[in-house]
């Protein structure tokens, strides 16, 4: 679950993080409130920051600076109530239902700081590097000389000296050393008090006069973990999610977008991924992950269907379905009630293999319908691929 950067930030000073003051503005909020909290006798330079997940808001126009309440008002107006397209949001956008004015800060210079967890390791790891402001995977690139890593035992924590190390490592001086240190510990706490899956503060800012601020905050909550963490689960912003996979989520699916254009439905998420690895090696592009689980009904593979259908970049549809917990003359039904029930016009490979295999292709082939069966997944990917190049030339022309 990702946090608005007002809600990271938020949930940051919780731990003793010094962060800037900043004031949320809504579709609803009046020009009252601006000129209340804003007033015109402060130096008067604020930063109009859209609230969406996603990063790179910056060069999407989604981080204004601006002189003066008025102007304030202006950039908030403009960005409240459209979508912001930025280089990770997809092209749709995401809406912007807020708006966070802050101080504009005096930026000096700016470095990157993050806490996440290292898989392959199993510690959660602290990466600083000194050339800040742009996404982490660039500097990787670009001056991997840069990135400074300490990985945290879990026993002791983040040890002092390793954040010392950091700080050095960010060209910081003097005041800043200890200040530094300090932010780092209390990041680390909340971290692991909120089950964090990552925090990043991208710029952290050295600013003319010495200090350090956090001018972005991402906060990445581990899902798994939402239980514990009821009061800020109750705080996730549907709004900024994919509609199909929160619609997912509500039939119990497990649903992934993706940008190809072959629709697959598959029970297991080793099967859905090898089923995807297929489908790219016959040269094909899966337009979704889809797990429908190991026992699913009929009802489920219903819902997954329509849920497919709903992306109008699918070609076509692979159905490739294990019967092991689950029968595949049951699948079969579901796969028929949903073709009937949308009309299916998207040319749709079935691979039924397990229990009642037979029984199941049987039921599709007397169905009627523009079912193609195939027993081995090899071919099934195949067929698909080819079916969804000949529907895709079909809709061009
Ligand atoms: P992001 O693009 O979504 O990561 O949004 P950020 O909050 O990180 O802002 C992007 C960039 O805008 C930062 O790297 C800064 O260069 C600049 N910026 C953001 N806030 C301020 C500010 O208060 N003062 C100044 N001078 N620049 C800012
Ligand atoms: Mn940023």
């Amino acid at each position: 679950m990702n946090l608005h950067e007002y809600q990271a930030k938020a949930l940051l000073s919780d731990y003793g993080v010094a962060v800037p003051a900043g004031l949320l503005l809504t579709t609803s909020s009046d020009k009252t409130v601006v000129e209340e909290h804003l007033p015109e006798s402060q130096p008067g330079r604020w930063v109009v920051k859209a609230q969406v997940h996603s990063g790179a808001r910056g060069k999407a126009g989604g981080v204004r600076l601006a002189e003066g309440v008025s102007a304030v008002q202006e950039a908030a107006h403009a960005m409240l109530g459209t979508r912001l397209v930025t280089h990770q949001s997809g092209p749709d956008g995401l809406p912007v239902e807020a708006v966070l004015v802050e101080p504009a800060a005096a930026i000096a210079r700016e470095c990157y700081l993050a806490l996440t967890v290292d898989r392959e390791l199993e510690r959660a790891v602290m990466i600083a590097s000194s050339q800040g402001g742009m996404d982490i995977e660039t500097v990787a690139r670009t001056s991997p000389e840069s990135i400074r890593r300490c990985v945290i035992n879990p026993t002791v924590g983040l040890a002092a000296y390793q954040a010392r190390d950091l700080a050095f490592s960010l060209g910081l001086e003097g005041t800043q050393i200890k200040a530094f240190v300090t932010m780092a510990l209390n990041l680390y706490r909340a971290f692991v008090e909120r089950d964090a899956a990552l925090i990043e503060i991208n710029p952290l800012a050295v600013l003319d006069d010495g200090n350090l601020s956090v001018v972005d905050a991402k906060v990445a909550l581990d899902d798994n973990a939402g239980y514990r963490q009821p009061e800020w689960w109750a705080r996730r912003d549907v709004n900024q999610e994919d509609p199909a996979e929160r619609k997912a989520i509500e039939h119990g699916l497990n649903y992934v977008s993706l940008d190809g254009n072959i629709a697959c439905m598959v029970n297991g998420a080793g099967l859905a991924m090898a089923t995807m690895d297929l489908i790219k090696h016959a040269g094909g592009s899966p337009a979704n992950f889809l797990d429908v689980g190991g026992g699913t009904s009929a009802e489920k593979v219903t819902a997954a269907f329509k849920l497919i259908l709903e992306n109008a970049r699918v070609d076509a549809i692979l159905v490739n379905i294990f019967g092991g917990i689950v029968r595949c003359d049951l699948i079969a039904e579901g796969i028929i009630e949903a073709a009937r029930e949308v009309s299916l016009e998207v040319p749709t490979v079935v691979r039924l293999a397990g229990t009642n295999a037979e029984q199941g292709r049987r039921m599709l082939a007397q169905s009627g319908l523009q079912l193609t069966a195939e027993d081995d997944l090899a071919s099934a990917a195949r067929a698909v691929v080819a079916l969804a190049e000949k529907h895709g030339e079909a809709a061009k022309a």
